[in-house]
């Protein structure tokens, strides 16, 4: 009995681990494909000022939902392609078409941002800077709305190296953001190092806020530390009313999350910025479009 019982509990796992790889080499596969029909999305998730509504930026998200597969997440998707070739065309789409896309709404929305998430893999490509750079030239982005946000694994792994892109990218005009501050590796030291304009503060702090002093006292520690060193600092992850009031009373004036709006298709973003003008306090625009 006990023999059987083994096999039961190994022959899944083994499996499961042979599906792993295989599925792995047809996503890499039907991957390499879309990226080539340009079938990869980008979704936007807008960025607000806490106090009275304004639409400061957005956060472009990667979306693939491939024909025959099943809707890859996110993180799944970014964890495979950062261990194959395709880090490079897919990071190429993803600045073209988010810059592209961009481009066509800077005008009618001024005062906003675009954030771009950027792999660690990235940072060791010799071509990356200029890259990103010439990109943003050919589509003719105004440099300073454009921010690439790093996770602190990118400034550990690779000190020197991200140092010197970080600095390039920075002269360039373009902003550097740390992402998910505080849920890794965190150092301070980073913040003297890099030179870096804005700060997210991870989810999990400000999920959390609501119920803990100690993440209170977290996000209001880093409103003190961000306006003396000039740093934009933002809460990711705001899903209720009562963290964003409470955000706010302890100064922190910039949000994004599922209660202000989920990440949203770019057909869906013009409509919903239609409509949250009209709802938004300051949103009062004399110029208001027709469509
Ligand atoms: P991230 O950059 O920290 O992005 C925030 C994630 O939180 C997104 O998940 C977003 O949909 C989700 N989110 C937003 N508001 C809320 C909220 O109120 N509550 C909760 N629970 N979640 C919220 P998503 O889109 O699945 O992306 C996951 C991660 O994948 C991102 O984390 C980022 O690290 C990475 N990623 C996404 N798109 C790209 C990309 O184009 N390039 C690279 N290199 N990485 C990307
Ligand atoms: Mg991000
Ligand atoms: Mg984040
Ligand atoms: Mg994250």
């Amino acid at each position: 009995a006990k023999a059987g019982l083994e096999k039961v509990r190994l022959a899944p796992a083994d499996r499961s681990e042979k599906l792993n790889a295989q599925d792995r080499k047809g996503m890499l596969q039907n991957l390499e494909d879309a990226i080539a029909r340009r079938t990869v999305s980008w979704y936007w998730q807008p960025k607000i000022d806490l106090r009275d509504g304004t639409v400061i930026g957005f956060e472009a998200l990667v979306r693939w939902d491939p024909p025959n597969m099943t809707k890859v997440p996110a993180e799944q998707l970014i964890r495979t392609v950062e261990q194959s070739p395709l880090i490079e065309p897919f990071t190429t789409l993803c600045l073209d078409t988010v810059l592209g896309q961009f481009a066509s709404v800077q005008e009618l929305w001024p005062g906003t941002s675009i954030s771009i998430n950027v792999s660690v893999r990235m940072l060791e490509r010799p071509g990356f800077v200029d890259n990103v750079l010439a990109m943003i030239t050919h589509h003719g982005v105004t440099p300073e709305r454009v921010i690439l946000e790093l996770t602190e694994t990118a400034l550990i792994a690779h000190p020197a190296q991200a140092r010197r892109v970080v600095e390039r990218l920075h002269r360039g005009g373009v902003r550097m953001s740390i992402d998910d501050f505080g849920a890794g590796f965190t150092s301070f030291g980073y913040l003297r190092e890099f030179a870096i304009d804005e700060i997210k503060i991870d989810r999990s702090f400000v999920s959390r806020c609501t119920e803990s002093r100690f993440d209170q006292s977290l996000v209001h520690s880093l409103v003190v530390l961000c306006d003396s060193l000039d740093i934009a600092l933002i809460a990711e992850g705001i899903e209720t009313d009562a963290v964003r009031d409470l955000l706010v009373s302890l100064g922190c004036h910039a949000g994004q999350g599922y209660g202000i709006s989920h990440p949203l298709s770019f057909l869906e973003l013009r409509r919903w910025m239609n409509e949250w003008r009209h709802t938004s306090i300051t949103g009062g625009d004399s110029t208001t479009s027709r469509d």
